[in-house]
């Protein structure tokens, strides 16, 4: 296959200011500041690409490699990333009064959180651009996954996250021969760290939404679900929100296959934070296009602990567009959740994940979600990498004694 056919990319894009780049270049913000979004040749796609030429093909998110950005397959760095189960979540759903409940579990990807896609898709353009050493400030699931992706590909990586960050994430990065640093401090610190880094050492700073290729792979989030509906679209779907790449991600999903003419319609995108980090709510609730710098921000889901996403138009304007919302929900309710997905669905979520669910159960309270409507919630990771959630209080038993049933 040509790499004119592998991937139909045909340009960078400053969502803000309309400017064009060469994806031949390493680039990084537009001058205007904003992200920069990867285009494709959707009139050629449209032509040429057909749903049933999916079936068949390798079951990970290079499935869909004409959408990606990696122009030639042989700088694909790939794990076994994506294809995750869509779960359908009959109890769960009848105990929040939604009769299709949904749970896409990215919990069984490499690294046990979605954030394998980014870092799949971001290190092998890395890669195909000749790029050696990379600089990431993280929460912790970000480090680790481009840790292991840049591994393998033999790259040098320096990663800075806050001491406060789980400890496991800390073990996967220096496993994977990764330089790490921790900081007593958030994750802006760590990015304040990690840019100075970048131009002192000449690394390639690969901070959200400062490298236009990661919502590429968080993006095949939203390909996904569309193909495992058999491209009906689901009326909802929830995304524990951060930094927002893959809400922006799967909104541009949705926006390229409508082109493409494979779906019809837009579900509604709910973004979901905690109480503790809520700046996407905030700024929704008052319909502003800008988020607030979120003071003092704590949440048990570190994952969704941004206070200021650098992204935050593009997330506001993927709410806005799809008709969604934005909520906030208590670290209380959201532990409560996890339990209750545990017991009822056999899934394991990550309090991220988590907080989705109590956020259906809101919604469904609130009139927002009706009950007949298609819901699919994001279980962005595996809980089994935040032992610290659940506590364990059970019976401690001698040999010989029995269990009281
Ligand atoms: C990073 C992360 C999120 C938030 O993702 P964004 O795309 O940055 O909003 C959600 N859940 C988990 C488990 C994460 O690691
Ligand atoms: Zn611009």
């Amino acid at each position: 296959m040509s790499s004119k056919d592998y991937s139909l990319m045909d340009g960078l894009l400053c969502p803000r200011c309309g400017r064009q780049f060469d994806p031949q270049n390493i680039n990084t913000l537009c001058s205007c500041g904003s992200p920069l979004l990867v285009s494709f040749d959707l009139e050629r796609a449209k032509d040429e690409l057909k749903t049933d030429m999916l079936k068949g093909r390798q079951n990970s998110l290079w499935r869909y490699h004409e959408l990606l950005p990696v122009r030639s397959e042989t700088n694909v760095v790939s794990l076994g990333e994506g294809m995750t189960p869509l779960l359908r979540a009959r109890r769960l759903g009848e105990k929040l009064g939604v009769e299709k409940l949904m749970i896409k579990d990215e919990g069984i990807i490499p690294t046990g959180t979605f954030k394998a896609r980014g870092a799949a898709v971001g290190i092998s353009r890395a890669v195909e651009l000749g790029i050696m050493k990379i600089v990431m400030p993280t929460n912790g699931n970000a480090g680790a996954a481009w840790s292991v992706y840049a591994a393998k590909a033999g790259l040098e990586t320096y990663i800075v996250m806050p001491e406060t960050a789980p400890h496991v994430t800390m073990a996967e990065c220096v496993a994977a021969g990764a330089h790490l640093y921790l900081v007593d401090g958030l994750i802006s610190d760590a990015g304040k760290i990690a840019g100075r880094a970048a131009a002192e050492f000449g690394l390639f700073d690969v901070s959200t939404l400062k490298e236009p290729y990661r919502i590429e792979g968080k993006k095949t989030m939203g390909l996904e679900i569309l193909e495992q509906l058999s491209w009906n679209v689901p009326d909802v779907i929830l995304y524990p929100t951060g930094g927002g790449v893959g809400l922006i991600g799967i909104h541009k999903a949705v926006k390229e296959l409508t082109e493409m003419g494979w779906i019809d319609r837009m579900p509604r995108l709910v973004a979901v934070q905690s109480t503790g980090c809520s700046p996407v709510v905030k700024a929704w609730e008052k319909h502003a296009r800008e988020c607030e710098f979120w003071e003092k921000s704590m949440t048990v889901a570190f994952g969704i602990n941004v206070p200021k996403p650098l992204g935050d138009t593009l997330i506001l304007d993927a709410i806005y567009e799809s008709d969604g919302c934005a909520v906030s929900v208590t670290d209380e309710d959201i532990m409560s959740a996890q339990r209750t997905a545990g017991r009822l669905e056999g899934v394991f979520m990550c309090p991220e994940g988590a907080a989705t669910v109590t956020a259906v159960g809101k919604l469904r309270e609130n009139g927002w979600i009706e009950k007949g409507e298609t819901v699919v919630a994001l279980n962005t990771g595996a809980g089994i990498k935040y032992p610290d959630t659940v506590s364990v209080e059970v019976p401690h038993l001698k040999p010989a004694d029995s269990i009281q049933s």
